[in-house]
C-alpha cells in the first residue's frame, strides 16, 4: 500500500492556540528556539527511558543522541534535529494536530494575550510559527523503519506524507518569514542557545561558519552548551572553581560568591538546588520591588529568571538555580504562586540557606561571615518576622556590636559572657553606635557589669520584637520602663525616701511636661545623667517612632516616662530652687531645658528648637554672670 499525502484539519483548539501564541508573543519571537530545543531534549530523555526496557529503539554502538541546529541561508530555513524518540504517523497527527492538555488553552485564554505571562509559559511546538510561515516535521520513531512528514502553514490544515529519514529522531525545518532572517545568523542562534538552553543536559551542536586562512569559508559543527547541568552533578564531582565559574556565568558577577549550598531533595518531591550568597550586595537590595529570586528549571529546561516564589523575600540576595522534576514545563508565575510544590521548595531553600550560613558563621573565615552580615544583615533580619518557624535557626546567625567587645558578637557569645545574676539580654536602640554607647539608659546596666547590644539598624526594633527571646532569655530594651533589675532593699528604701523628699519637684516636672510625658518618676537606673526617657510597657521606642513619622507624620506618638536621677547635683539644685519658693519661672525653664536636652541626647527632635536656643542663651548668660561675680 502506498501511503498518499493526506490533508487534515487541525482540531479547533489548535487553531485557537496557534492564533493566541502568534498574536501574544510577536515581541518575544526568539523563544521558539528554546521551545523546540526543549522538545528535542525531552524526546531524548524519553528515548533513554524507553531504552531501559526496550533496546530495539537504539542502534548498536550508537553515539549519544544530540540536538543539532543549522541554517540554510539560500532556502531561508532553520533546522532543529534530534536523535530522540521520534514520532509515528499517528503520533505526529495527535501531538501536533490536537491539544493534549486542555489546561494549556484555558490558561492562555485567561492570560488574555499578556505576552509577559504567556512568554514565561512554555508554549511548545506552535511557537515555531512565531518566525516561520511553514514548518515541516520529519520524524522516525524508535524501532520503526518508516519516516513521516508533517507539514503546515498554520492555517486550517496540515499534511501528512511518507518521507525519508536515515535514522531515528525528528527534524524540524522552519521556513522563516521574510522579515525573520536574523535567525539565519549562527552567532544569533549561538547566543540564544547559550542564554536559554545552556543547561540542557544533551549536547546541542550548531553548524557555524569557519573562516580559513585561505579566505575560504567552511562550515563546522560546534557544541554550544556544556551538556551537563552542573547542579545535577554530585557535589563531590564539582570543584570550588567550577562552582564559582558557574556562579559567575549565571549572575554576570565577577566577584567570588561568599558561600553556596548544593542540595538534592528526594522526598515526595524531587528537586535540586544550587544557590549562592553573592560577595557583593546589589545596589537595589533594599528596593522591595526589584526582581529577585533564583532561576527555575524544570527537568533541566530553563523556565524563568527571578522565580521569587521559590525564595523568601528576606533571602532575596540569594542567586542560583532550582531544578524541579515535578513542576510542569509550562509552569507560569501564577501557577507557581499557587502550587504546593513551590511551598515545599521554598521551605527547603530556606533551610539549606540557613545551614550554609551556619557553616560559614562557624568557619575559620570570620571575615566572610562578617561581609555577609554587613551586606545582607538588614534584609536577613526581616526573617524574624516573616518566618517565625525559622527563628530558632535565624537567631544564632544574628550579629551585633556591643558594649563589651570590639567587632560583632553573636547572641550565643553574649549569653556565654552573661554575669552572675543577669537574667536577660539587654540592648539599646538608636541611630548610631556613638549615640547608643553614651545613652543614659545604659548606666545602671553598666554599673552591674551587664553587656548591652547596640542596635542601630533601622529594622532592629521591629526585628527584635520578632525574636522575643534567645536561649530562654528575654531580650530587654535598656530604655524599657521596667528593666527587671534587682534592687537591693537598701537602694529601694533610699529611692522611696528620695521620692518623698522630692515630691514637690516631681509634681512640678509633671505639670510642666504634662503634654509631653506620661509620668515623671525617680530613676533606679541613672548614675551619671540627670534624666532619661523610658518606654512604658508595650510602647514604641523613639527610634522606631521617628522612622514611622518620617513616613506618616500623623502616626501616633507614645508618651514616655521621664525618669530623674535623685542624686544628680543638677536635680538637687533644682529642688533647692523649687523649695526656695522664689524663681518659679526659672524652675519651669530649667525643666523644659532638661527635657529638650534629654531628647537631643537620644537623637530625637525637640518640639521648638528656637525656644530651646533662647532659653539656653538666657541660662548661659546667667551662668557667665555668676562666674564673673565669683571671680570678683
Ligand atoms: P508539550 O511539549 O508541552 O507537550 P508541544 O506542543 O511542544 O507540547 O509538543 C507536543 C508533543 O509533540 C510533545 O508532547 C511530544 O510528544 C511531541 N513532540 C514535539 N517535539 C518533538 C520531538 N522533537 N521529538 C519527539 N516528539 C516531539
Amino acid at each position: 500500500m502506498v501511503a498518499k499525502k493526506s490533508t487534515r484539519k487541525f482540531q479547533a483548539e489548535v487553531s485557537r492556540l496557534l492564533h493566541l501564541v502568534v498574536n501574544s508573543l510577536y515581541s518575544n519571537k526568539e523563544i521558539f528556539l528554546r521551545e523546540l530545543i526543549s522538545n528535542s531534549s525531552d524526546a531524548i530523555d524519553k528515548l533513554k527511558l524507553v531504552a531501559l526496557t526496550d533496546d530495539s529503539v537504539i542502534e548498536a554502538n550508537e553515539e549519544a543522541p544530540r540536538i543539532r541546529v543549522s541554517t540554510d541561508r539560500e532556502a531561508g530555513t532553520i533546522t532543529i534535529e534530534d536523535g530522540g524518540v521520534g514520532m509515528t504517523r499517528d503520533e505526529l497527527a495527535t501531538n501536533l494536530g490536537t491539544v493534549a492538555h486542555s489546561g494549556t488553552l484555558k490558561f492562555l485564554e485567561e492570560a488574555k494575550g499578556d505576552a509577559q505571562l504567556i512568554g514565561q509559559f512554555g508554549v511548545g511546538f506552535y511557537s515555531a510559527f512565531l518566525v516561520a510561515d511553514r514548518v515541516d516535521v520529519v520524524s522516525r520513531a524508535g524501532g520503526s523503519d518508516e519516516a513521516w512528514k508533517w507539514s503546515s502553514d498554520a492555517q486550517e490544515t496540515y499534511t501528512l506524507e511518507a518521507a525519508e529519514r536515515a535514522t531515528r529522531g525528528t527534524t524540524i525545518t522552519l521556513h522563516l518569514q521574510d522579515d525573520q532572517t536574523e535567525y539565519l545568523d549562527a552567532w544569533k542562534l549561538r547566543s540564544l542557545i547559550t542564554r536559554y538552553s545552556d543547561y540542557v543536559s544533551h549536547p546541542i551542536e550548531l553548524l557555524e561558519p569557519k573562516y580559513g586562512d585561505d579566505g575560504e569559508t567552511t562550515e563546522e559543527w560546534g557544541q554550544v552548551n556544556e551538556a551537563s547541568a552542573l547542579w545535577q552533578k554530585s557535589a563531590d564531582d564539582v570543584t570550588d572553581e567550577q562552582y564559582n565559574e558557574f556562579y559567575k556565568h549565571l549572575t554576570h558577577d565577577y566577584t567570588e560568591p561568599l558561600t553556596r549550598t548544593h542540595f538534592k531533595i528526594e522526598g515526595t518531591q524531587l528537586f535540586t538546588g544550587l544557590l549562592f550568597v553573592p560577595g557583593k550586595a546589589p545596589h537595589d537590595l533594599f528596593w522591595r520591588n526589584q526582581p529577585y529570586g533564583v532561576r527555575l528549571f524544570v527537568n533541566r529546561v530553563f523556565i524563568m529568571d527571578d522565580a521569587e516564589e521559590l525564595v523568601p523575600s528576606w533571602l532575596r540576595f540569594m542567586k542560583g538555580v532550582i531544578d524541579s522534576d515535578d513542576l510542569p514545563l509550562n509552569v507560569s508565575r501564577e501557577l507557581l504562586q499557587e502550587s504546593s510544590i513551590t511551598r515545599t521548595i521554598r521551605k527547603q531553600v530556606t533551610k539549606k540557606t540557613l545551614d550554609a550560613l551556619k557553616k560559614l558563621a562557624g568557619s575559620e573565615d570570620q571575615e566572610a561571615y562578617n561581609t555577609f552580615w554587613s551586606n545582607y544583615g538588614s534584609v536577613f533580619k526581616e526573617g524574624l518576622h516573616e518566618d517565625r518557624t525559622m527563628s530558632g535557626k535565624i537567631a544564632p546567625l544574628l550579629r551585633y556590636r556591643s558594649s563589651s567587645v570590639d567587632g560583632l558578637t553573636s547572641l550565643t557569645e553574649y549569653v556565654e559572657r552573661m554575669v552572675e545574676g543577669q537574667e536577660a539580654i539587654y540592648y539599646v536602640l538608636g541611630e548610631s553606635e556613638s549615640a547608643v554607647a553614651a545613652s543614659p539608659h545604659l548606666e545602671a546596666l553598666k554599673g552591674k557589669g551587664y553587656e548591652v547590644l547596640y542596635m542601630t539598624d533601622a529594622i532592629d526594633e521591629w526585628a527584635v520584637q520578632g525574636l522575643g527571646e534567645f536561649d530562654e532569655k528575654k531580650l530587654v530594651s535598656a530604655a524599657q520602663a521596667d528593666l527587671g533589675l534587682d534592687e537591693t532593699d537598701e537602694a529601694k528604701a533610699e529611692r522611696e525616701e528620695a521620692t518623698t523628699e522630692l515630691k514637690p519637684l516631681i509634681e512640678r516636672f509633671s505639670e510642666v511636661l504634662d503634654d509631653q510625658v506620661q509620668e515623671v518618676r525617680l530613676s533606679s537606673r541613672l548614675t551619671d545623667s540627670p534624666c532619661c526617657l523610658v518606654v512604658p510597657e508595650g510602647g514604641q521606642h523613639a527610634h522606631l517612632e521617628r522612622l514611622l513619622k518620617a513616613h506618616d507624620p500623623t502616626a501616633p506618638t507614645t508618651k514616655r516616662i521621664l525618669e530623674i536621677n535623685a542624686t544628680h547635683p543638677l536635680i538637687r539644685n533644682l529642688n533647692l530652687l523649687q523649695e526656695s519658693g522664689t524663681g518659679a519661672d526659672a524652675v519651669e525653664a530649667w525643666i523644659e531645658t532638661l527635657f529638650d536636652q534629654t531628647l537631643l541626647a537620644e537623637g530625637s527632635p525637640v518640639v521648638d528648637p528656637g525656644r530651646l536656643a533662647r532659653r539656653m542663651t538666657t541660662l548661659l548668660q546667667d551662668a557667665s554672670a555668676a562666674a564673673l561675680s565669683q571671680q570678683a
